[in-house]
């Protein structure tokens, strides 16, 4: 998981050659977007929220005929992501743009469909499904991951990482519940698989650790983000049983007031 705590030059530089800044994979992309009841024949207005070097991004070009707005604050990230798309068949329907997610360029009731994997925390979960929602079509999509605890009680080493360095983790009732007070239809969740985390995530980013502190001279720096992402790692393989990354899906609502314009 990214943080925002360390130097964010050598953040960029530690993970602007990872496949992906987060856990997740293509089948769990795929996985979400089967959840939701779209015509994919349609071309989508789609936008990719906090996209890293574009991994789910570019799952979604493939998969939907939608033209992507794929949304990062850091322009290293983008421009990983615009090689991928070039070397792709999609460059035609990805577009990049450097904002951050907190405020974010678009009018109101824009897209057909909002993705963000493993980044809404940046802004906190409750406060991005809101504001998001505004920029959503009724009855529109919302496709989010989010770290959650997969049960009410956890060891207090865990409780105590997290409560640190996200102290908006919760578990999947209280995500859901969040969504529903923020105007969506919750439609489904699943449980990202272990593998998303060890596999895809962090064993490609400890494979950096030794060139990336070799490039940084072992500065305290470039020691101390690398120290808190073993940290972070070790907590995972310790207590992986009582927290995941959830995926959630949901439905924007149509408004009800319009139901009241019916005339009896
Ligand atoms: N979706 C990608 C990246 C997840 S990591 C994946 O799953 O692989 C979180 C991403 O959020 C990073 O790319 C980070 O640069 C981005 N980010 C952090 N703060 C942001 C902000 N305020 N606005 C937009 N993106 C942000």
């Amino acid at each position: 998981m990214v943080k925002m705590m360390t130097s964010l030059d050598l953040m960029v530089d530690l993970y602007a050659k990872c496949e992906r800044q987060g856990p997740g994979s293509k089948v769990v992309t795929q996985r979400a977007l089967s959840l939701l009841d779209l015509d994919l024949k349609n071309s989508l207005n789609i936008c990719d929220i906090g996209c890293g070097t574009g991994a789910q991004t570019l799952v979604l070009a493939e998969k939907t005929k939608g033209k992507i707005t794929a949304v990062d604050l850091f322009p290293a990230f983008l421009e990983e992501l615009e090689k991928r798309a070039a070397a792709s068949a999609y460059a035609d329907r990805i577009k990049t743009l450097e904002a951050s997610m907190e405020d974010l360029p678009f009018r109101e009731e824009s897209f057909d469909l909002i993705w963000s994997e493993g980044a809404v925390y940046n802004m906190g979960f409750e406060k991005g499904v809101t504001a998001w929602g505004k920029l959503l079509k009724a009855g529109g999509y919302l496709a989010v991951s989010e770290i959650s605890w997969l049960s009410k009680d956890r060891p207090n080493e865990l409780e105590g990482f997290w409560k640190e360095a996200y102290p908006e983790i919760g578990t999947v009732s209280e995500k859901i519940s969040i969504l529903e007070n923020a105007g969506y239809v919750p439609l489904a969740h699943f449980i990202l698989p272990t593998a998303c985390w060890t596999k895809n995530y962090y064993e490609p980013l400890e494979a950096r650790f030794d060139a990336f502190l070799e490039r940084h001279d072992y500065s305290d720096e470039a020691r101390s983000l690398v120290d808190s992402e073993r940290e972070e790692i070790r907590l995972y393989h310790k207590y992986r049983d009582f927290y995941s990354y959830g995926f959630y899906l949901a439905k924007k609502r149509t408004n009800p007031s319009s139901y009241a314009t019916h005339p009896h």
